[in-house]
């Protein structure tokens, strides 16, 4: 019996704009919301109407599982506005696959595409005025699903929430990362939540990072659980590695996130000419490329950052710095993804989908 609507979005319009009171030349990253947002709850087994209504605090019962046993997932993702004033998404249908796979892992129902894909383009709409036009302005689009049933007992919530928000934002420059390499603490392990975009993992990233920050390292590149030899992801993004001319990383696992601008860079980089190797990465190699000089670069890829260049990394108490290089292939790669999803240039690759 389905009596309620998914195929049809409701929407309820905010009475007034906040957009006056923002300042866009200014944007911390995920710190101002638009006007609306997207919710669909999904209750007695069964999603209900998606509603897009004006962005306001939830009510939630304070014995409502996300609070107790952390079932939440979420994505990342941006739109772009371009000079013709047309908004593209990238690669959507790769977050819409990532969020289910990450809802089937924490044992949540599955989003309908209708809900997520549609919602999504109907709040991009109707927040249009939101989106702004070149390439150094995004709107960071945060898809998110949360147990909300009620009930301390340690099973899976039946009822739950899922939203979009949507967040203005600058390209985002994080200035010069110095990276730690684990030798202990661990992101993910085999068997485990790793390669879902589960709230948690960000969660027990907190307390190691903030170790690093501590001795002056704004990141952490993790390592594989087991062994701490392999070079897995850094921070909150999947990492790449040039050793001479050629770019390294590693193969996506249940510990890896299987990160949509990871993929897409190596697609670009292989199209570009460059020698791409997807395989185990060992800190040892690393160690001994920088002692021989060619080691040339290290950046982490993903949606918020792009790519994000690293300026050296400490293992064991040793401190490796990156060589200053022109013609770096983290800038030539960055260039060439923004300028494409930004319509700047042909998407070749028909990765670019209009709002
Ligand atoms: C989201 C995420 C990434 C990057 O994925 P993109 O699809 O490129 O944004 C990489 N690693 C982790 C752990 C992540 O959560």
């Amino acid at each position: 019996m389905s009596t309620t609507q998914t195929n049809k979005i409701e929407t309820i319009k905010a009475t007034a704009t906040k957009i006056n009171e923002v300042d866009f030349d200014n944007l911390s990253f995920g710190a101002v919301f638009t006007d609306h947002l997207l919710e669909c709850d999904f209750i007695n087994g069964e999603w209900q109407q998606p509603v897009i209504k004006p962005y306001a605090p939830l009510l939630l019962d304070p014995s409502a599982k996300v609070f107790h046993y952390g079932q939440a997932i979420f994505e990342g993702m941006k739109a772009y506005k371009d000079t013709n004033n047309d908004i593209w998404l990238f690669r959507p249908d790769e977050n819409y696959k990532r969020f289910n796979s990450s809802a089937v892992r924490m044992a949540m129902p599955e989003v309908p595409e209708f809900v997520f894909i549609e919602g999504l383009k109907q709040l991009l709409k109707l927040d249009e005025a939101w989106v702004k036009n070149g390439n150094e302005s995004t709107m960071y689009i945060r898809p998110f699903m949360i147990a909300t049933g009620a009930g301390v007992v340690a099973n899976p919530s039946e009822d739950y929430k899922f939203m979009i928000l949507l967040s203005p934002a600058k390209a985002y420059y994080s200035g010069e990362v110095k990276v730690l390499i684990a030798e202990h603490f661990s992101r993910a392990a085999n068997g485990g939540i790793g390669a879902a975009k589960a709230a948690g993992n960000y969660a027990g990233q907190f307390y190691p990072t903030s170790l690093a920050n501590k001795e002056g390292f704004q990141q952490v590149i993790w390592t594989d659980d087991a062994t701490h030899t392999k070079l897995e992801e850094a921070g909150t993004m999947n990492v790449f590695f040039r050793i001479n001319d050629t770019l390294l990383t590693a193969p996506v696992s249940e510990r890896i996130l299987d990160g949509i601008t990871r993929k897409s860079l190596i697609d670009m980089a292989e199209k570009e000419g460059i020698n791409v190797e997807v395989r185990p990465v060992l800190v040892s190699e690393l160690v001994e490329a920088s002692q021989k000089g060619t080691l040339k670069e290290i950046f982490g890829a993903g949606t918020a950052a792009v790519v994000n260049p690293i300026a050296g990394y400490s293992y064991k108490e040793v401190y490796y710095e990156l060589p200053k290089i022109e013609n770096s292939f983290a800038s030539l790669l960055k260039d060439k993804l923004t300028s494409l999803q930004n319509k700047l240039t042909e998407d070749t690759f028909g990765w670019t989908v209009k709002v």
